[in-house]
């Protein structure tokens, strides 16, 4: 099971989490850990109050293998399992611990084509979490993801978020960018050092970043053999009307809205989700 690093200041405060590698392939935000935990070991960081659990890999088989989960998605499994059977099910008891003791959850994530850009999910957009948002260094955030799933009976969420906004903790997801790349890294550490400053765990000053907020409108479902028509990145605009994808039957799916298509897989399977459509809010 997965190991926890621990620093407490000497006054009383806040409980931040911070997850890395919840996807084992996932590894920018368990090298920014790894940096943090030095760096305060070093005490090049003056510890505040409250306390800072670092969990840098929450999936540790999947991690040593490189894949993104062992049996499951662990971020559709974090709930209480009765009779866990799964690696990810008996990691997900074990997390939701972590997480019911915790005041505010950072879980950082990373994606998997180069020059992705960084972003935030925010399932949830109480005050607090969107001033959580502000803190964390990207331009976008997504919300809406909640919703497009409300209606689904076949796909649970049952995220990290949803868990922590069930049991009132504050909680946002930083997806950083490519795994590999040395910019997702930064990324992942500058969310951590300006979490850990601004709920005064740590000593030091936060630089806020503005934010485009971009609604989640719909997931489409990959439903037969087909294909992308462009090399769609994340975050590409799209245009109401546009073909965006094609059935080797020669059915098209168009965009309904003028917005943004998000996280398109060009690999996805059947009755998988090939891409998002969200609109600026
Ligand atoms: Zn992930």
């Amino acid at each position: 099971m997965f190991k926890t690093v621990v620093f407490k200041g000497e006054a009383e405060g806040k409980n931040i989490l911070i997850l890395g590698a919840v996807h084992g392939n996932e590894t920018a935000g368990t090298r920014a850990q790894q940096e943090v935990i030095k760096e305060i070991k070093e005490a090049q960081h003056i510890l505040k109050s409250g306390s800072v659990t670092f969990i840098p890999i929450v999936n540790e088989q999947a991690y040593n293998q490189d894949i993104r989960g062992v049996e499951d998605n662990l971020n559709r499994v974090i709930k209480f399992h009765e009779n866990p059977k799964t690696n990810e099910e008996k990691i997900a008891n074990q997390l939701i611990k972590e997480i019911e003791k915790a005041d505010i959850l950072l879980d950082l994530h990373s994606t998997h084509c180069e020059n992705d850009q960084p972003f935030a999910f925010i399932d949830y957009p109480t005050k607090e979490n969107l001033d959580f948002l502000n803190i964390i260094p990207v331009q976008t955030a997504l919300a809406g993801w909640p919703d497009i799933y409300k209606n689904n009976q076949d796909i649970e969420n049952n995220c990290t978020e949803e868990y922590a906004f069930l049991h009132q903790t504050r909680a946002l997801t930083v997806e950083c960018g490519y795994h590999k790349s040395i910019e997702a890294v930064q990324t992942a550490k500058q969310s951590i050092l300006n979490t850990l400053y601004q709920f005064e765990v740590l000593a030091g000053t936060v630089t806020k970043t503005e934010k485009k907020i971009i609604t989640l409108k719909k997931f489409i479902i990959k439903e037969k053999e087909g294909k992308l028509l462009k090399n769609f990145v994340h975050l590409d605009k799209v245009k109401k009307g546009e073909p965006i994808a094609r059935y080797e039957t020669g059915e098209k799916v168009y965009s309904e809205v003028d917005g943004f298509i998000i996280m398109p897989n060009h690999d996805a399977k059947i009755n998988t989700e090939c891409f998002y459509i969200g609109e600026k809010s």
